[in-house]
């Protein structure tokens, strides 16, 4: 793609005065407004507000154009997508950051700083560490640890922040101003890199969509694609303007609600597993609301239930695996199919669901650890398990294991954890319900118990060894009280009953984990135990509200493990 520049003003969006670059390229200093770059000229070609333009070093290839043959049969729809995910790191926004990384270069500065939601401070600490210029991003706490690492890997110096975008947002703009660093993000050169997309577009086959559909965060992404289409027929390029169609998911609207509002809404916190999206200040609200209000654009939403049936649906028919933010389109697509019947649409898929790995793992049922013998694997295949969990997905969660044929003895066994949890006065939550029931699943039958724990005190004190009295009963029906010492609680119990136990089942800890489901203090753990008695090594898992109760079973159950072991 061919790209020049003719010179360039950068105004305010709303009083239209002029800014100069070296002192904001964010809010216009006199008004507080965003800013847009007018070209002095028009040209066929793309034109970036950058003085000596460089072919994107990181990217030779367009992402590509599909037309979606099935959903366009099943939805009596012409559906196209642009494969957004096909950019260097994944994400469309690496068109922006190419831009915002020159004009960084070009102004000189010695540090590039961001606040992200996770995909941009990937993007941008890629071109920032392709032209060695040193990179700051500030992520919010909740932000998926794959876009972290993404970003790690380029160098990037991560300032991880307790709080949402927002916070960091602001907390980078004030960082912006204690050196002279550039500050990225979704600001006025981003936006010029990102009309990319339209250019690539043209070269791909004829503009004639009646919609296109843009997931929308900060509205940075819409406002470039519109302001692209419009360089270009104003430039004389034979394009139909599309309706554009912003979307976004129902627990995280500010943008869409302000449309209907007709003023910003500034969300108090937003909460949806499209975290990409997931922006409570969007930053371009004004240029979406005008171009909504010129274009007649339409606004919707749809619900975390859809985003996941979508993610699937678009994997399973045509093979693209997005990330959630990119079901948005096909979601809201189908939830007006009255609107969209017979239309051509072009949904822009903005980001790889390889970086989303994490959503899928939550809602989907994880598989059990089989012992490796093929009489096992026959009744799994069996047990109705795969197909549940083939159907589970995006379903209510407690649904899943309540229809896997659990015999009786793991019935009894679910029954047993239920109501001792009940007994300590805790109502387990659905993800719970789902987690105690796969761990139930997993359980062998049939164990025989050696030793009991019976009882346990603890003495801890503040900088000293932890006591722990264990009363144990032994395979000889004795009980009998042991007395040992660690160095933290968990130590100090596995301490004490390995000193009665290890005389006849040596066993020991290679490993142990401890997975809390909710952020309550009353929340359900596992304890998941490595243990190994001689060369035999094997997992055991129990679940308490009370992690060292759930510790003492996963123990005991192993000592029952390796017991069995040792007879047979
Ligand atoms: C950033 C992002 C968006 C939203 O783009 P905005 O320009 O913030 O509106 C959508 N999808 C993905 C995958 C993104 O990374
Ligand atoms: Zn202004």
């Amino acid at each position: 793609m061919q790209s020049t520049n003719s010179g360039y003003t950068l105004r305010c969006f709303t009083c239209k005065s002029v800014n100069d670059e070296r002192e904001t390229s964010t809010y216009c200093t006199k008004c507080g407004s965003v800013l847009t770059v007018d070209y002095n000229e028009v040209r066929k070609e793309i034109q970036y507000p950058i003085e000596n333009i460089i072919p994107d070093p990181l990217k030779n290839h367009y992402t590509a154009l599909r037309r979606l043959d099935r959903l366009s049969e099943m939805y009596g729809t012409e559906l196209y997508a642009k494969l957004e995910n096909e950019n260097p790191t994944g994400c469309f926004k690496d068109r922006g950051s190419y831009i915002e990384v020159l004009k960084a270069l070009e102004l000189g500065v010695d540090a590039i700083c961001l606040a992200s939601t996770g995909n941009m401070a990937a993007s941008v600490a890629a071109y920032a560490r392709y032209f060695k210029i040193p990179c700051y991003v500030f992520v919010p706490e909740k932000t998926p640890q794959t876009k972290i690492a993404q970003a790690t890997i380029y160098d990037a110096i991560i300032v991880k922040i307790k709080g949402d975008f927002r916070t960091c947002e602001e907390l980078c703009r004030e960082f912006a101003k204690t050196g002279n660093y550039y500050l990225a993000g979704d600001y006025v050169f981003r936006l010029e890199g990102q009309k990319s997309f339209c250019y690539e577009l043209l070269e791909q086959g004829p503009i004639d969509y009646d919609y296109i559909f843009v997931p929308i965060g900060a509205g940075t992404n819409f406002a470039a694609i519109h302001k692209g289409f419009q360089e270009m027929i104003a430039a004389g390029h034979e394009i139909k303007m599309p309706t554009f169609v912003a979307v976004q998911p129902e627990q995280s609207s500010p943008v869409v609600e302000g449309i209907f509002k007709k003023e910003k809404i500034i969300a108090d916190q937003v909460h949806t597993m499209a975290d990409a999206v997931a922006v409570a200040n969007p930053f371009d609200f004004y240029k979406v609301l005008t171009i909504y209000e010129e274009n007649n654009s339409l606004a919707l939403t749809a619900s975390e239930d859809e985003l996941l049936e979508c993610m699937k649906e678009m994997s399973v028919e045509e093979g693209i695996f997005t990330e959630p933010a990119c079901a948005i389109p096909l979601a809201t697509f189908k939830n007006n199919l009255d609107t969209f019947k017979g239309k051509k649409c072009l949904l822009v898929l903005t980001g790889t669901g390889l970086k989303s790995t994490h959503i899928v793992a939550k809602y989907s049922l994880s598989s059990p650890v089989l012992s490796p013998k093929i009489e096992r694997v026959q009744q799994y295949l069996e047990s109705g398990f795969p197909e549940i969990q083939k159907k589970s997905w995006g379903q209510s969660r407690d649904m899943f294991m309540g229809n896997v044929n659990m015999d009786e003895e793991h019935a009894r066994l679910y029954e047993e954890y239920v109501s001792s949890c009940n007994k300590k006065g805790k109502t387990l939550k659905q993800e719970e319900i789902k987690a105690l029931k796969s761990l139930v699943y997993n359980e062998e039958k049939d164990l025989e118990y050696p030793v009991e724990v019976l009882d346990y005190k603890l003495t801890m004190r503040m900088h000293g060894l932890v006591s722990a009295a264990i009363k144990l009963k032994l395979p000889n029906g004795e009980e009998i009280v042991s007395l040992d010492q660690g160095v933290g609680p968990m130590d100090a119990i596995i301490t004490a009953i390995k000193a009665e136990t290890d005389a006849f089942i040596p066993l020991e800890v290679k490993k142990h984990e401890v997975e809390i489901l909710s952020p309550d203090t009353d929340s359900l753990v596992i304890v998941s135990l490595t243990l190994e008695k001689e060369d035999y090594i094997f997992t055991t898992k129990a679940a308490s509200p009370d992690t060292l109760e759930a510790l003492i079973q996963a123990f005991v159950k192993g000592l029952a493990v390796a017991n069995k072991a040792l007879v047979a």
